[in-house]
């Protein structure tokens, strides 16, 4: 039984991957921006063209990295930092910093009483404004000050399955995603540097990784006979890449045929019959009302401390299997992020919502604030760009809005029902905005703030019915809208 589950969550895992080429970011939106790292700060800065030359708002670049301002009398420029003073004239090229004179390789602008400098004059500018040592990449668009850089280690780990281990000298947080047998990670927050581009391993599964710069980011690809799956670990310092084990991501709950449980892929959907045992797409279950269940956090990422030595992680784990349960009962295909203890990035947990093309995306959290349950849902203003394949990853929600509030105050009225304080709330709880499927977060607190009620299984199963009644009432709905 274990086996042929495991081969249909490969299959899954197969397609989500493979689904994975709908990539969450649109490129044609992409702005043109320079990174900047800084001990204090890591920020991105729009770059504009003016005169087929780069420029950058020195403002910009200045006010993260301390108090910065500019004044002017007529077309001379005083701009005042906590690094000292410069002065440029707008029209002009030569200017003085901290009383140095400095030329800059294309006349300063000024544009809504903020000037624009040169990007190729930013290295400089920086060095002699900042007193400090600054790197720029140009072609990448990266600037690094004073002694910043995330440098990293790699170990493949033999073993089932291989592991390749990247150790990072600081914490990391790259957007990732999934093609094939490719799996990219694009580092945008994080100075990661590398004096090698291409690594290479002795191993069949994991065979390459590849490092780029380009567009004000750090890419790392890693090469791999089948789709691979990102864990984090050591407080985001490690990053484990390996051959997506069934266990530690998408598990597809129902095992069909199981008493009382009836998974319900839609007429004419492209779902095998069970048991046939083979891998691949025919087994995904492209119902069109797929439920996704995510238990928040995981791995050595353990959430709130709930008191009483109880972590989040695995509180919202035991929620999690109660609502598949339910919606289960209910007929409601449902498949979770996560079945066992593991980590997984915020982003990994959205692409694979939006890779399955869920109809819902359910993110389970647990807290000590008071008692009663919480339901977000994400406050981006809705929009009803109908048509688009391709939606800008950051407001991916907002054509979902509308639905993931209403789903919201189903929830709330059917726990009232249930007399479990519960209020409908809007915030930016992540990833929400990036989910293009009805979504919300629920956040479960425990009763009489005893801790221990996280594990009554009556309690757990009045929210999880609460949910599960919730979801079945706005089907209809959500069915007749997709
Ligand atoms: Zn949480």
């Amino acid at each position: 039984m274990r086996t042929d589950r495991h081969r249909r969550l490969a299959g899954l895992l197969l397609v989500l991957a493979f689904l994975g080429l709908v990539g969450p970011v649109s490129r044609s939106l992409e702005e043109r921006r320079v990174s900047i790292y800084a001990p204090q700060a890591s920020y991105r800065v729009a770059v504009v063209e003016r005169d087929h030359k780069e420029y950058v708002g020195l403002l910009d670049v200045l006010e993260p990295l301390g108090a910065a301002s500019a004044s002017n009398a007529g077309a001379e420029w005083t701009i005042r930092g906590s690094g000292g003073e410069a002065r440029f004239t707008e029209g002009k090229t030569n200017g003085k910093v901290r009383g140095n004179k400095v030329e800059l390789a294309a006349p300063l602008l000024v544009e809504n009483g903020r000037p624009l400098v040169p990007l190729r004059s930013l290295a400089t500018l920086l060095s002699r404004f900042l007193d400090t040592r600054v790197d720029v990449h140009d072609s990448s668009r990266r600037v690094f000050i004073g002694n910043v850089g995330a440098r990293f280690t790699t170990e493949l780990k033999k073993g089932e399955p291989p592991a390749l281990v990247l150790n990072f000298s600081m914490p990391v947080s790259p957007s990732i995603s999934t093609e094939g047998g490719k799996l990219k990670m694009v580092f945008t927050r994080d100075p990661v540097v590398s004096a090698t581009e291409n690594f290479s391993f002795d191993d069949k599964t994991i065979s390459a990784l590849r490092y780029d710069e380009s567009s004000g980011a750090a890419e790392l690809t890693v090469s791999g006979s089948a789709p691979l799956l990102a864990s984090f670990s050591n407080g985001g310092r490690t990053i484990s890449v390996s051959v997506a084990p069934a266990q530690a991501a998408l598990a597809q709950a129902a095992p069909p045929g199981a008493p009382g449980v009836t998974a319900t892929p839609a007429p004419g959907a492209a779902a095998a019959p069970p048991g046939q045992g083979k891998t691949g797409p025919a087994e995904f279950p492209r119902s069109r009302y797929l439920v996704i269940v995510d238990a928040s956090h995981g791995g050595e990422e353990r959430g709130a401390d709930l008191g009483k030595g109880i972590a989040e992680k695995d509180v919202t784990l035991a929620f999690a299997r109660r609502i598949r349960a339910e919606l289960q009962n209910r007929g409601i295909t449902t498949v979770m992020v996560r079945d066992a203890d593991t980590a997984l990035a915020l982003q990994q947990r959205a692409e694979m919502a939006n890779a399955a093309h869920a109809a819902i995306f359910l993110t389970i959290h647990a807290g000590t604030m008071g008692s009663g349950v919480r339901v977000y849902s994400s406050m981006l203003p809705p929009s009803a760009e109908a048509s688009a394949v391709f939606l800008p990853w950051e407001t991916a929600q907002a054509r979902y809005v509308d639905s993931s509030h209403a789903l919201a105050d189903g929830i709330t009225l059917q726990l009232g029902r249930r007399r479990v304080p519960a209020e409908s709330l809007e915030a930016p709880v992540r990833p929400l905005n990036n989910i293009a499927a009805v979504a919300i977060a629920i956040e479960v607190n425990a009763p009489a703030a005893n801790p221990r009620a996280f594990h009554s299984p009556n309690f757990q199963l009045t929210v999880a019915s609460a949910v599960a009644e919730a979801v079945l009432a706005a089907r209809t709905r959500l069915e007749a809208a997709r």
